[in-house]
């Protein structure tokens, strides 16, 4: 393969990118043996695995990074060579430009060259946030190819993200539990929502809805959340619910978009009936499985992510208080108070006496 810089070149305006653009002249020759990984945000976000060879840095686009998990090749997307000084890039291409969007350091480090032939290279990358031996190879054209991770999972115990984890149940309840009991309880206002659990891979999500439907396509306005987790996987439990203009749940609104079929009148919605995700509880983080953890736990794991998008928020939870909790409930004019018990691990596609859901006296 001869190696130039002349697409690259073609593809960029020195006076228009921060990127750099070197002229035309011979190229720098580094030690033959650094990859780096940026992460780009561009329209679609993808990781940008580049290796060092004969003077330039071989690039590919993943659209979902590297895989972790031997099980799950990758597709990779071959572009044009970059230049070794491209290994140090980090900041904003401006919107309009060639791959206009953020672009993050995700990790670098040394490799070892195994194979390299014009359809198969075989690495042992050894980075700080990556390490381990992958093979990309060849698979249509000149340009796709796939990754693959030849090494066990980076860490023990490390999980993929569950294909499905069906939604905990909340049992109706008549009362607040007990007073003398309050402080072992967890409350959380009801909203009246549609429930989802959203699984985040590779920047990417999916959105089932509670009775495990995929609803990803009709909440478009959520999808930024992927993006927003990078690298980091994880599944969500939470509701979705459409505020109206004085910022209560809507139930006519989210039945709009529940119903809305075309994409169409899915885009027209996003503006006139937008929704927010409420999300109360992470069941995967980062290739931990976290069902298991008693409920303070995922909300503290939770809460640590700090996540607040403008279509996805994190409603806090009180610990204690429960009839505090609904008063505020429906001095809101919402539907009551959810209490969960602290202790209590998720119980996947169960309806368990550990949640239970209070109504408000107002409805
Ligand atoms: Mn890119």
């Amino acid at each position: 393969m001869a190696r130039e810089l002349d697409t690259y070149r073609g593809k960029r305006d020195a006076g228009r990118t921060p990127e750099p653009v070197p002229d035309a002249r011979p190229l720098p020759a580094g030690n033959g043996d650094t990859f780096v990984i940026q992460e780009h945000h561009a329209r679609a976000l993808h990781w940008d695995f580049r290796l060092e060879r004969d003077g330039v840095l071989v690039s590919w686009a993943v659209p979902k990074g590297l895989p972790l998990d031997p099980k799950t090749n990758h597709l990779a997307v071959q572009t044009e060579d970059h230049p070794l000084e491209y290994a140090a890039f980090a900041g904003d291409i401006p919107a309009g430009e060639y791959g206009g969007g953020h672009v993050i350091a995700w990790d670098h480090g040394t490799y070892e060259r195994e194979k390299w032939t014009e359809r198969e290279v075989k690495v042992v990358l050894h980075g700080s946030r990556i390490s381990g031996r992958y093979v990309l190879f060849r698979t249509r054209g000149k340009r796709d190819w796939m990754i693959h991770r030849m090494d066990p999972p980076p860490r023990p115990g490390w999980r993929p993200v569950p294909a499905l984890v069906q939604p905990m149940q909340a049992q109706p309840a008549g009362a607040l539990p007990a007073a003398a009991e309050d402080a072992l309880w967890g409350y959380e206002m009801a909203w009246d929502g549609e429930r989802a659990v959203v699984y985040v891979d590779g920047g990417r999500i999916r959105t089932l809805d509670g009775a495990d439907r995929e609803v990803t396509a009709a909440y478009p306005e959520l999808r930024p959340l992927g993006a927003a987790m990078g690298s980091v996987s994880a599944v969500f439990d939470g509701e979705i619910v459409a505020f109206d203009a004085t910022g209560q749940p809507s139930t006519d609104r989210l039945e709009q978009r529940r119903t809305a079929g075309t994409p169409a009148a899915i885009g027209r919605l996003v503006t006139a009936a937008p929704v927010t995700y409420l999300i109360f509880d992470l069941l995967h983080l980062d290739g931990e499985p976290l069902i298991d953890v008693a409920y303070a736990g995922r909300r503290r794991r939770l809460d640590e992510l700090g996540l607040a998008g403008p279509s996805w928020q994190t409603p806090p939870y009180f610990p204690g208080g429960g009839v505090a909790g609904l008063r505020a409930s429906q001095e809101q004019g919402l539907a009551g108070v959810v209490a969960k018990r602290q202790a209590s691990t998720y119980r996947a596609g169960r309806q368990s006496g550990d949640w239970l859901i209070v109504a408000g006296h107002g409805r």
